[in-house]
């Protein structure tokens, strides 16, 4: 849980303010949807300088070399706030307190030092969009986000879109590697409608998200689930097979049937703060019970260690291969990022 709230501000007035829903950034402002209307809000300036983010946040040990982050922006598209609305009833108002986060999303900010610019909170569900061809599944990305849902305790599910095109080979194969890790697969098409009454049931009163590489069908899906957005669809470079890269627009939909829906357009992947390089199979479900299990103990990269119990699963069939390659690519990844720790 992330405190951002203001110690100086009274709080005997702060429970009357009207609560919102950040819905989207606009060039220094935000649209925040309350009780079916729309503001268009700036930010109280000792909000942005009261902020605090206690490292607490990282359920885990944290790296001390990354200690210190700086987010860049005190508000996310997600956030609940509260917000005095204008005098002049013109649909403006000021964001007084970012409420409590119950998780979010971060993305690594370019530049130097290390920022972490938040790209949603409180989410309910993350939907990790791939699609069974053009662009094929790769599931080092699908991995990539799995642990990113594991990381900040999100139910994630796997959507493997497109399956009007034949490709029933493709769909076994992400079966036989995610349904042991218990991560529900819904198969969908935006084009026969396929799965859709699902995957909107799934979102009925809760926040979602959606994130994938471009072209895999997001911004279709939600079309499909609901039409009104009228939302971009990507082209599909004919020379490469993927999606070609439209610019990062973020916005959550409030939904007919209740509820929030976000598309992360331009989104490749999902920053990990704070993340120890050897506590890495603990986000892998089907590692986790074997952390700590290997002969060098938790310092033991599962590489070429003898007595190492990853390897172990993977030769006796417990752990996919696709799985453990996975694993040591984030691994390698993670220690560039952070330094190995001996
Ligand atoms: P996004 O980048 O993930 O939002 O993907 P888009 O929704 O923009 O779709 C990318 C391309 O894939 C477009 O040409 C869509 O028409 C196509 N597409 C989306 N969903 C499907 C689907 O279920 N089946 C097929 N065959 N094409 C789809």
């Amino acid at each position: 849980m992330i405190e951002t709230s203001d110690p100086h501000l009274d709080m005997s007035k702060m429970g009357k303010l009207p609560m919102g829903n950040v819905l989207e950034k606009q060039r220094g402002e935000y649209r925040v949807f309350s009780n079916g209307n729309e503001f268009l809000c700036g930010i109280r300036s000792r909000l942005r300088k009261s902020l605090v983010y206690p490292l607490s946040r990282q359920r885990r040990q944290s790296v001390d070399s990354i200690k210190g982050i700086a987010q860049v922006d005190p508000v996310a598209v997600g956030d609940i706030v509260r917000f005095t609305p204008s005098d002049d009833e013109s649909d403006r108002g000021v964001i007084e307190r970012v409420e409590p986060r119950k998780n979010q999303l971060s993305r690594r900010s370019p530049s130097p030092k290390p920022l972490e610019s938040v790209i949603c909170a409180n989410i309910d569900t993350l939907f990790i969009v791939f699609a069974l061809s053009k662009p094929v599944p790769k599931t080092g990305l699908i991995d990539r986000f799995m642990i990113a849902a594991e990381w900040e305790d999100i139910p994630a599910v796997i959507v493997m879109n497109k399956t009007d095109i034949p490709k029933d080979g493709e769909l076994n194969r992400i079966r036989e590697i995610y349904k042991p890790v218990g991560c529900h697969i819904l198969p969908t098409s935006a084009i026969s409608g396929e799965g859709v009454d699902e995957l909107k049931s799934m979102m009925v009163n809760k926040t979602s998200v959606l994130v994938g590489p471009s072209g895999t069908g997001k911004s279709s899906l939600l079309n499909k689930i609901q039409p009104g957005l009228g939302l971009k669809v990507n082209e599909i470079s004919k020379a490469t097979g993927k999606g070609k890269h439209t610019t990062s627009h973020l916005a959550a939909f409030p939904l007919d049937d209740g509820g929030f829906v976000l598309d992360t357009p331009g989104i490749k992947q999902l920053a990990l703060w704070n993340l120890d390089p050897d506590e890495l199979i603990t986000l892998y479900p089907e590692m986790e019970p074997l952390s700590g299990k290997c002969k060098f103990g938790l310092s033991c990269k599962h590489e070429t260690e003898p007595g190492c119990a990853v390897k172990e699963a993977v030769e006796q069939g417990k752990v996919h291969p696709e799985r453990y390659k996975s694993m040591l690519g984030i691994r390698s990844e993670l220690e560039d990022l952070y330094g190995p720790k001996y």
